[in-house]
């Protein structure tokens, strides 16, 4: 058996491998790797081995989904390297409920986390597999066609990705707490059922606050809409739509928010 501290040495190193990796794949930006070793540790020493194994799943398959636009201009326009932030925004819900949990000790709080986690990944592989569909998408609210990588677009393909990246989460979370629960009984379906649903229903609420809410600037220089203020090409953009401030970002808080609460409320059933 390891000690604690022997646990969380292997863990911040691991995790510390990993960073190093997706650095020198261009998957993270040097902020998104710290924030993403300092996440890592922590889940690993809160909410033990599992939680991480689950975690690394998140940012694998979304670096792995991400480099199928590598030569998609959107991207290249928004830069495919995540950043300290936006790995914050993906991963806080994970960080949250393990540590409540190591708090606590009460299980609801790991399905905090795996709801939250299961949301960022449908998030992630609707948006970067929806983009591959040949159809342009509609948008979520008004239902009308709208150009392949607008905020709140919805297509067939994206939405099966959401459903598939949330249920491939919530079979690895009902896995974990079925093999870590000696004096629970767990019920597998009803979790891979409502944290699957957390997923979806995370994603959803993604492109609904994309549609409506979200911030869309526009840069004259390059005569096209982006999120950006200043834009990649360095010229400060104008506001055309949305809430100010309310960014990719916050909506994607929101996102997970979303699925982390359903989480929390399958563990509590
Ligand atoms: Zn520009």
């Amino acid at each position: 058996m390891t000690t604690p501290w022997e646990q969380l040495l292997l863990a911040a190193g691991l995790a510390l491998a990993i960073a190093m990796v997706a650095l020198r794949l261009r998957a993270l930006a040097p902020s998104g790797a710290i924030v993403a070793v300092l996440m890592g540790t922590i889940v690993v020493a809160a909410g033990g081995w599992w939680s991480g194994i689950v975690l690394v799943v998140f940012f694998g398959s979304s670096s792995l989904v991400s480099q199928i636009n590598r030569q998609s201009t959107i991207l290249q326009a928004r830069g495919s390297r995540r950043d300290g932030v936006q790995v914050l925004a993906n991963g806080w819900g994970m960080v949250a409920g393990t540590l409540l949990y190591s708090i606590t000790d009460w299980r609801p709080w790991l399905l905090f986390g795996m709801g939250a986690i299961a949301a960022a990944t449908a998030d992630t592989w609707s948006s970067e597999i929806g983009r591959t569909s040949a159809a342009p998408p509609r948008l979520v609210t008004t239902w009308q066609r709208v150009p392949r990588g607008s905020s709140g677009a919805v297509s067939a393909r994206g939405l099966l990705a959401s459903v598939a990246g949330g249920t491939l989460i919530a079979v690895l979370a009902a896995i974990g707490l079925w093999q870590s629960s000696s004096e629970f009984s767990t019920n597998v379906p009803l979790i891979i059922a409502l944290v699957a649903l957390a997923g979806f229903l995370g994603a959803l609420v993604d492109s609904y606050l994309g549609a409506v809410v979200q911030e869309q600037r526009f840069c004259d220089v390059c005569n096209g809409r982006t999120e950006a203020n200043p834009h990649t090409c360095g010229n400060p953009t104008r506001h055309v739509s949305g809430m100010r401030g309310f960014n990719n970002d916050v909506v994607n808080f929101l996102c997970v928010l979303t699925g982390a609460l359903i989480g929390l409320f399958s563990g509590i059933l």
